[in-house]
Order: C-alpha cells, then sequence, then structure tokens
C-alpha cells in the first residue's frame, strides 16, 4: 500500500513500529500536493517548513520511546474559515485576502496538541455560502473524480483534498450541508456534529445559529477519531458543551431505519435513488427495520432556510467595515468608504445574501419573514422529533442530484439552493448527520446521509461503520 492510502489509526501503528517517518508522510502529501494543486485547487496556502518541523517533533517523541497521541504526525488541510495562527484566514473572499489569524480556532489548537501536521488552508466558497465552491473569489475548486465537475461546497477544498490524496484528513464547516454535501460529491465520509458538539471559536461567522465545524474523512473510523479529538464544552464558545461520551454497540437486528417519504419525490435523479435505496436494503437484509417515517414541514426548510442564514449573516458581516477589518477603500467620507469596500471586498453571492437578510430583518418586514422562518424552524425541529420516536437513525440521500458540472448552474441562484434541499433541516433542527460513500454513476459518487438525534454522533458513526466494512 502506497502511504497515501493508509489511514488514521494505520498510520499511526506504521510510525509507532517505524515503518516510516512522520516526515516522510508529510512529504510524501507535500509532492501529492506539488502535483496535483495545480489542477485540483484544494489549497489557497501550504505550510511547508512549519508542516515538516511538526513532523519532526513526532517523529522525535516516537524515537525517544514516547507514546503518542493518535493525531501526532497525520497530515491534516483545515477550510481557509478556521483560524491557524500566523496564516492567512481569507474565507476565500478578496475582503480578507490578507487577513492574518492572530490566535487558532479551539479545534486546531485541539488538533495541534495532539501533534498533528497542518498542511494548508483549503479552498471554500466565500464565507462557506454556496454548494459548489465555485463562489471563491481564487477561483473554483475541481472534483478530482473528474476536473470538469464541481467537488461540491462550501467546503469543497477539504473535501477535494481528501479524496484526491493531497490530505490524509480535513476539517470543514456546515452551516447548511457544506460537509456533507462536497463529502458526497468527491466520495469521502464528512460528519456535521450536532450544534454545539464542538467548539466554533476561531471560525469565521456565517450563521452562527446552524455553523458547526467537523471531520472529512476517508473512513468513518477515521471520522470518529477526528470528530473525538475536536468535541467537547470549550469556555471560549458558550454554545459548546461536553457531551456525553457514550459508547453505542450496532446490534443490527435491533435497528429501527426511517426513510423519510418526503426526501423520495419528483426531482430526485433516479440513479441517486436507487444508489440510495440499494445501500438501506444492504442494512434490511442484515436484520434492520426499515420504516416510513413523515417529515411533513420538509418542503418549508429550504425557503426557511434562506432566511435564517442570510439574516444571521448579514449580522455577522457587518463587522467588514472596510475600518475594523480587511479590504479598505479610501474614500472622502465614512459612508463612502462602507459602500466601495463592501462593495468591492465582497462578491455577488455575499452582497446578495446580506441583501436578503438586511431585508428579511428590516422594520416591517421582520414579522413576515424572519420571525415565520423561526417558527418554521421550531416545526422541523417537532417532525424530528416525533419521528425518532420511532426510529433509531433516518436515511436520506445527501443530495438528490449527482456533482454538476463547474459553471453549470452558478449563474442560477435558485438551482443552487436546491441542491441543498436534504441537508439543511438538519442544521436548522442541530442535529447530527453524516454522508457516505455509497455507490458511484460512472465517474460521480453518491453518498448516503445518515441523521441522528443530538449529541448521538457514536451511534451514526457506528451505522455508518456497519456500511463502510
Ligand atoms: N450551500 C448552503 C449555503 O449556501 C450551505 C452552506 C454551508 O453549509 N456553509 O448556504
Amino acid at each position: 500500500m502506497s502511504l497515501t492510502e493508509l489511514t488514521i489509526s494505520q498510520v499511526h501503528e506504521g510510525l509507532k513500529k517505524k515503518e516510516f517517518s512522520a516526515v516522510e508522510l508529510c512529504r510524501n502529501y507535500l509532492d501529492n500536493i506539488k502535483t496535483r494543486n495545480k489542477e485540483v485547487f484544494s489549497f489557497l496556502a501550504i505550510r511547508e517548513s512549519a508542516a515538516l518541523s511538526e513532523a519532526e517533533k513526532t517523529d522525535d517523541l516516537i524515537s525517544n520511546g514516547q507514546e503518542t497521541p493518535i493525531l501526532a504526525g497525520i497530515p491534516v488541510a483545515v477550510k481557509d474559515n478556521i483560524l491557524v495562527e500566523g496564516m492567512k484566514c481569507t474565507a476565500a473572499s478578496k475582503m480578507l485576502e490578507n487577513y492574518v489569524a492572530p490566535y487558532d480556532a479551539t479545534v486546531v489548537s485541539k488538533l495541534k496538541k495532539q501533534g498533528a501536521v497542518i498542511l494548508g488552508k483549503t479552498n471554500l466558497d466565500e464565507f462557506a455560502m454556496g454548494s459548489s465552491t465555485e463562489n471563491s473569489y481564487f477561483g473554483p475548486t475541481h472534483n478530482p473524480h473528474d476536473l470538469s465537475y464541481v467537488p461540491g461546497g462550501s467546503s469543497g477544498g477539504s473535501a477535494a483534498a481528501v479524496a484526491g490524496g493531497l490530505s490524509l484528513y480535513a476539517l470543514g464547516s456546515d452551516t447548511g450541508g457544506s460537509i456533507r454535501l462536497p463529502a458526497s460529491f468527491c466520495g469521502v465520509v464528512g460528519l456535521k456534529p450536532t450544534y454545539g458538539a464542538v467548539s466554533r471559536y476561531g471560525l469565521i461567522a456565517f450563521a452562527s445559529s446552524l455553523d458547526q465545524i467537523g471531520p472529512i474523512t476517508k473512513t468513518v473510523e477515521d471520522a470518529k477519531i477526528v470528530f473525538e479529538a475536536i468535541a467537547g464544552r470549550d469556555s471560549l464558545d458558550s454554545t459548546s458543551i461536553e457531551p456525553k461520551i457514550e459508547n453505542w454497540k450496532l446490534e443490527i437486528e435491533n435497528l429501527r431505519i426511517g426513510v423519510p417519504k418526503e426526501y423520495f419525490v419528483k426531482g430526485i435523479n433516479p440513479e441517486v435513488e436507487k444508489l440510495v435505496k440499494g445501500a438501506i436494503l444492504k442494512y434490511e437484509k442484515a436484520g434492520a427495520r426499515v420504516i416510513e417515517v413523515s417529515l411533513p414541514h420538509t418542503e418549508y426548510a429550504l425557503p426557511a432556510y434562506y432566511i435564517i442564514s442570510p439574516s444571521e449573516a448579514s449580522a455577522n458581516l457587518a463587522r467588514y467595515d472596510g475600518i475594523k477589518y480587511g479590504f479598505s477603500q479610501k474614500e472622502k467620507s465614512l459612508l463612502d468608504v462602507y459602500l466601495k469596500s463592501r462593495g468591492e471586498g465582497f462578491g455577488a453571492e455575499v452582497r446578495r445574501r446580506i441583501m436578503l437578510g438586511t431585508y428579511a430583518l428590516s422594520s416591517g418586514y421582520y414579522e413576515a419573514y424572519y420571525k415565520r422562518a423561526q417558527k418554521v424552524r421550531t416545526k422541523v425541529i417537532e417532525d424530528f422529533q416525533s419521528a425518532f420516536k420511532k426510529v433509531d437513525v433516518i436515511m436520506t440521500p445527501t443530495s438528490p442530484v449527482l456533482p454538476f458540472k463547474i459553471g453549470e448552474k452558478i449563474e442560477d441562484p435558485l438551482a443552487m439552493y436546491l441542491v441543498d434541499v436534504y441537508t439543511v433541516s438538519i442544521n436548522l433542527a442541530g442535529l447530527p448527520a453524516l454522508s457516505i460513500p455509497c455507490g458511484q454513476v460512472g465517474k460521480l459518487p453518491v453518498g448516503l446521509q445518515i441523521i441522528g438525534q443530538p449529541f448521538e454522533e457514536r451511534k451514526i458513526l457506528a451505522v455508518a461503520k456497519f456500511y463502510d466494512h
């Protein structure tokens, strides 16, 4: 097996047995980046010498006979909306093109404490707004399975890095599907944790009540390892909590799988439907019970998401005013500084969201849009609560469509928003969900989404592992 194919636990064992060194492993990935990043464009910034010296530290510990943590010496790619001290953190925006992070995000400091080797920062849709990674100021990322296709978004750089062998694993963020969708489009595993399971400190905010950081990995087991490394209460994020670590053992004959009827309707690609149903059948054949459930407010979740997330974004992005942070256009009047800096610093999709959100929150429209969307959010939460009275997990496709061509949807924001139809409800409800590959149509991967109750990451990981192996 080549070094690039190894999973986290295989690398951990290999390092321990001195079959290879962390420096060799790091060089292997840096070489892969050198040969492939030009065409895939996963990485916006590469951290060569710092990564190699981090790898050396692990090698030193091992040669001194010390035990090392599971992620020690293992290369990781970090989405460029998560702060790594001393590195630029651009959020793929002209606004933050030259912004250097003054501190580490909590997830990054947790990985560094284990001895992780940070390879660099990955491309995304500007401020994580998008489903294809085409909204990056620096240019689109390409799907490593076929370079003319999108990798999904917004964590497309992270997913493409893992799928293309440019990093062993990666961190992404998910506000409405941005970990799961690119994982699905790139044929890798992506876990969006329960809201509050992972600290958001040092994540550039998009929509604070929906954002979560999570792992993108080659296998379910790797996702579990990374999740456990980054999860937990952080005094720097008051919405984070210490989840109960309860290991959950899968007994397939006692597993009840919910399949929501609203997710298998007109508009779903028939080949996606076939592969996802085939995956669910695998569980059924092994003894699990498949139960049809109803999530009746599904059709309202997407419109509610596209009111709530731009509303929060319009508030979060108010800080980029040409004075406090980032890109600044020098003008005579203060108002002109604001207008020019924001008008030129933000791309078209970000400006669209700021306008949508500002409108939805403005007096006179607040009740009609924002407040109603919040009521829908409560209905969506209740839908899941009643479904979970009957089932242990819920399975759906991650996306109703196959990966699409670069350029195919970028001029049509509504078509792009519809790609998120199966992922946004999970963020509205704050639930954990993961996407695992369940087959391919030609070269194009398809993902199965497994949804659990709050803080039941271990359950959905155990259920996913059954399929993975
Ligand atoms: N595609 C969705 C959006 O554009 C979700 C983005 C995300 O999860 N960050 O809002």
